[in-house]
């Protein structure tokens, strides 16, 4: 039923079918050559005995008769010849004749009169010419395989059939008998020989040329056939290579996605009739790109097979494991009662992680992330089960749970969330998303160096609403990627503006994991930059680990193209992703901002002190610079100015607010150091 075996059915019924019309085809073709060929060399076999004969009549006519008869007898007005010449010539050629085979002679003269024959019926008879007769006075060589039915053959009729050959008999200027061609013709002889030794000659010539042409034209066959055969067997199995490659993956042999979606919507549709469910297991391997780094790519592929093996040695024969790509695998469930089944395969299947994974000479431990969708409740075909499982596989992963089942009310992609993106989008155009600024402080110097850029949304409504409202969901769609540019550009404006009255200070905006991936950022970056001319250091883009670690290979690529162009990127909420902090090597990070969740206590618990006191070490090490976020009371921030921190920003500088406070706030500071602990006590 499922695509392979019902293609691999298909191939075999076609292949022989097409081995038969080749078969079919080329007996015809050599058959046809065979005809051909044998009509074409038995004709000239034909020919060739029969010249032969011909040759043999002529030199008999040269050397066994002509020289016993004369010019005479065969002189213009026709005379008779006299008894005793007859008689004479009876003797003189009678032996010669039956000697060498000969059934008749006759003798003519251009009149036509028949001179002398063996024959004495016919013998001083005058007898109308035929074209052979013709021909031989016109001085050529003629022959004719005679059914006898002319009348002066009537007398040969008992021999049955003959060849009789006409020779031109030529005088030179003597008088004498020449076999020169120039010689004027005066007669021809007319030979007859037996047919039968002719015809048993070319029947037996044509029949061994038959018999050999035959068995070459059956090799021939055999041979062709042979090799169609077997360049068909070789098609047969490439085709099926080609199909298995097509439908499966190359690395762990698994189905892939075109595969498994095949065999998904096949079981959806059998499983809607019968009233069972299907569902969908997406599992997804926590954090394999760190792995994989530190395996190496070869292991990595191997931990990826004996992934692969371990879920189909679980699983049923009638379910499916596909490999989709990466470290992503998904499980097809058929045939079950109930949709909480899957849950408890599924938990199965992560329970199969618990015991490690040995590849090469060392033991792995690994965890995934499972997400289950099932029909008809979470769609009715494969990409919807797919779509949604990897909603809840997301869930799983963000939520450390291992195995989540679809919950519409968690999908970013819910409609009801998507009718408040579109708000959104018109929220945008209205310019109701506005930006607050919060400045930071630098620790050394006491002076503000910079400030972070805080969305908020004037909502007509609502209020001011902040980012944890409606930032997730933006998040999740791609409206984030015209939202960033939009804030990068507002944020930018207001540089533009601090820079024209004397306020040179960098500017932070936030960066959502989407944004990461957006190959346009750096180029739609810089034109900002340009428009407003601003130094690229004017901008700062901050990024947490997790938006970066979803997909790091991409996000790579983006991230050092903006920072080539000398934007500098901090990592956001550092210390509370669960990545490790491997990336810090591999991407063109400049500023670690340690989460005010180590930072609001950081005098009071030691832990969190020795967070910050890591971070400071691990950055100073990496030539980074460590901004602490989240200080709210003077203990703090001289703590963290004491831990080495560069610089600070939170409550107890300056809550975020709207440009025009920061402007204000930069007037008073701008003079002179910004004197923070002077200017709050
Ligand atoms: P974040 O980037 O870590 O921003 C710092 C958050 O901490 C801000 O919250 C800020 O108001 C708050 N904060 C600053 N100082 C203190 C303090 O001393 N104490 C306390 N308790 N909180 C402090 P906010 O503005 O609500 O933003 C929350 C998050 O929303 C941001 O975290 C950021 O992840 C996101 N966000 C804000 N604006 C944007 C944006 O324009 N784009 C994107 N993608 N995300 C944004
Ligand atoms: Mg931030
Ligand atoms: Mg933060």
């Amino acid at each position: 039923m499922e695509l392979v075996r019902r293609k691999d059915r298909q191939g075999a019924v076609r292949q022989p079918r097409l081995l038969l019309r080749f078969g079919v085809l080329s007996a015809v073709l050599v058959s046809a050559l065979g005809i051909t060929t044998g009509l074409a060399l038995g004709k000239s076999i034909r020919t060739r005995t029969i010249d032969d004969a011909v040759r043999t009549a002529q030199v008999l006519a040269d050397s066994g008769i002509r020289p016993f008869v004369s010019p005479e007898d065969l002189a213009g007005d026709f005379t008779p010849l006299s008894p005793r010449r007859r008689a004479e010539l009876d003797s003189t050629l009678g032996t010669s004749l039956s000697s060498n085979g000969i059934v008749r002679l006759k003798l003519w003269n251009l009149q036509h009169w028949l001179v002398y024959s063996d024959k004495d019926e016919i013998m001083s008879r005058w007898f109308p010419a035929d074209t052979a007769l013709n021909d031989a006075f016109a001085g050529r060589i003629t022959s004719v395989i005679t059914d006898l039915s002319k009348p002066e053959e009537q007398e040969e009729r008992d021999f049955g059939r003959l060849l009789s050959v006409y020779v031109p008999l030529r005088v030179d200027e003597s008088g004498n008998f020449t076999g020169n061609s120039q010689g004027k013709i005066v007669g021809a002889f007319e030979i007859y020989l037996p047919y039968k030794p002719i015809a048993a000659a070319i029947r037996s010539d044509s029949l061994n040329l038959y018999k050999t042409l035959g068995v070459g034209l059956i090799l021939l066959y055999l041979g062709l056939f042979q090799l169609m055969r077997s360049a068909s067997l070789r098609l047969r199995r490439q085709a099926a290579q080609n199909q298995h490659q097509a439908l499966h993956d190359a690395l762990t042999t698994l189905p892939n996605r075109v595969l498994f979606r095949d065999r998904g919507d096949r079981a959806i549709a059998l499983a809607a009739r019968q009233g069972t469910v299907v569902s969908v297991l997406l599992l997804d391997v926590d954090r394999f790109k760190e792995l994989n780094d530190s395996l190496g790519h070869q292991l990595g592929d191997q931990l990826l097979v004996k992934i692969g093996e371990r879920l189909n040695e679980r699983l049923r024969d009638v379910d499916t494991v596909a490999r989709l790509g990466g470290d992503e695998f998904a499980v097809l469930l058929v045939g079950l009662a109930h949709a909480a089944d899957a849950a408890i395969v599924a938990q199965d299947l992560e329970a199969l992680f618990e015991e490690p994974f040995a590849v090469g000479s060392i033991t792995v431990d690994v965890r995934v992330s499972i997400g289950i969708a099932s029909s008809p409740d979470n769609g009715d075909d494969t990409d919807a089960l797919l779509r949604h499982a990897d909603v809840a596989m997301y869930q799983a992963k963000a939520a450390h749970t291992g195995v989540e089942s679809y919950n519409a009310d968690a999908d970013h992609y819910r409609p009801e969330r998507l009718a408040l993106a579109g708000d959104v989008r018109r929220a945008i155009g209205a310019n109701e998303l506005v930006l607050f600024y919060q400045p930071k402080l630098d620790l050394a110097t006491n002076r503000i160096v910079g400030c972070e850029a805080l969305v908020r949304w004037q909502h007509p409504e609502r209020g001011l609403l902040s980012p944890g409202l409606f930032m997730p969901v933006i998040e999740s769609t791609e409206l984030i990627k015209p939202l960033t540019l939009h804030l990068i550009d507002q944020a930018m404006h207001f540089s533009r503006q601090l820079r024209d009255i004397g306020h040179h200070i960098s500017i932070a905006v936030n960066l959502a994991a989407r944004n990461t991936v957006d190959t346009r950022l750096p180029e739609q970056v810089a034109e900002i930059m340009h428009r407003y001319d601003l130094p690229f250091d004017a901008l700062e883009l901050e990024l947490t680990e997790s938006a970066v670690l979803d997909n790091p290979n991409r996000a790579q690529m983006v991230l050092e193209e903006i920072s080539a162009l000398g934007v500098p990127i901090s990592v956001d909420d550092f210390g509370t992703g669960y990545a490790s902090i491997s990336y810090l090597t591999q991407l063109p990070i400049s500023v670690l901002k340690i989460d005010q969740s180590f930072v609001g206590d950081v005098t009071v618990n030691p832990k969190s002190e020795a967070v910050v006191s890591f971070t400071v070490a691990l950055a100073t090490s990496l030539r980074l610079k460590v901004v602490a976020e989240g200080v709210e009371d003077r203990p703090t921030i001289e703590r963290l100015g004491e831990l080495g921190c560069d610089q600070a920003q939170g409550y107890f500088i300056a809550k975020p607010m709207p440009a025009a406070a920061l402007i204000q706030l930069l007037d008073v500071a701008g003079a002179h150091a910004f004197d923070k602990l002077e200017i709050s006590a």
